[in-house]
């Protein structure tokens, strides 16, 4: 069933538990995503980036895809996520395009223009019913060493004033993490402390860990159990799926593109199933299950009559 991260994350935060969140950029990638949130019964949330979108996987093309398998895996609730949204055509194209939440970046401005912005898309987003993600802290590239910048992090009085401000549905923090890939062999080290203060200061507003790729399993369950509802993870999938076609073109380098793209699906999902037991979300998309009932959460309800 198709939805927003309003309703996913709120179950999330009110049963401790997090959601992955990761980027479906064509049909093999996406369907292999939600066989295995279907495999385990599990929420998922699918971000789409600016530059992604710009590059490859168009919001016309692989937003109705999602919607579509929605549809058909309707005991999954499954989300739409614009990720890092700061440039306002390209939150206007989301809006156009069906997408169910927005994650809206000002985490590079001065405190108080990111409140004003960050309230704003989120009043637009609450009048079409959509959810609405904010960032606060800056959470920077993992080739620079951003992790490590502790000026960086999120300040938990300033999430709550922030959150009370925006009203935003969900909060990404800056807490050790950072986006790409960490050098080889590095590990960061999470501030879990810091996710439970920030828990604390915003009364359990669901919070989001960005940058959740090669940050090692240990970390993303002890953070889940910090406080963390949504975990991010794109580069990882892509570099899965990059090493699982080498792989394959090494064992038969004749193999035909067909079953090539039907292995690495098979494999997506074997590879996600195992980041959705790291949020510990097996097994909850029952938990959403009485809400649909109500009808709020079809696409044809809550998206396609705004547009
Ligand atoms: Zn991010």
């Amino acid at each position: 069933m198709y939805t927003d991260i309003k309703t996913i994350l709120q179950k999330a935060a009110e049963n401790n538990f997090a959601v992955l969140a990761t980027s479906p950029i064509n049909m093999e990638i996406t369907r292999g995503m939600i066989r295995a949130a279907n495999k385990k019964k599990a929420p998922i949330i699918f971000l789409l980036g600016q530059n992604m979108m710009r590059q490859h996987a168009k919001a016309e093309i692989i937003i109705p895809m999602i919607k579509m398998l929605a549809n058909e895996y309707s005991a999954v609730p499954i989300a739409t996520c614009l990720d890092h949204g700061n440039d306002p055509e390209r939150i206007m194209y989301a809006f156009r395009n069906g997408f169910s939440s927005i994650m809206y970046d000002g985490s590079l401005l001065p405190f108080e223009k990111n409140m004003e912005e960050t309230k704003k898309i989120a009043d637009l987003c609450h009048q079409f019913g959509m959810g609405i993600e904010g960032e606060l802290g800056h959470v920077g590239i993992a080739a620079n060493g951003d992790e490590k910048d502790e000026s960086i992090y999120t300040d938990p009085s300033d999430a709550a004033t922030f959150v009370s401000y925006t009203n935003v549905d969900c909060i990404a923090v800056a807490v050790g993490t950072a986006h790409g890939e960490y050098p080889h062999g590095m590990i960061p080290h999470i501030n879990f402390d810091r996710i439970k203060m920030i828990k604390d200061a915003t009364n359990g507003m669901p919070i989001a860990l960005h940058g959740g790729s090669g940050s090692g399993d240990e970390n993303i369950i002890k953070a889940v159990k910090s406080g963390i509802n949504k975990v991010n993870m794109v580069t990882d999938v892509f570099v899965h799926c990059t090493r699982k076609t080498k792989e394959l073109l090494a064992d038969d380098s004749k193999i035909p593109y067909m079953n090539l793209m039907m292995e690495v699906e098979n494999s997506v999902c074997d590879f996600i199933s195992h980041w959705i037991d790291l949020t510990g979300s097996e097994g909850m998309a029952e938990k959403y299950h009485a809400v649909d009932k109500m009808g709020l959460l079809t696409s044809k309800s809550r998206i396609d009559d705004g547009e």
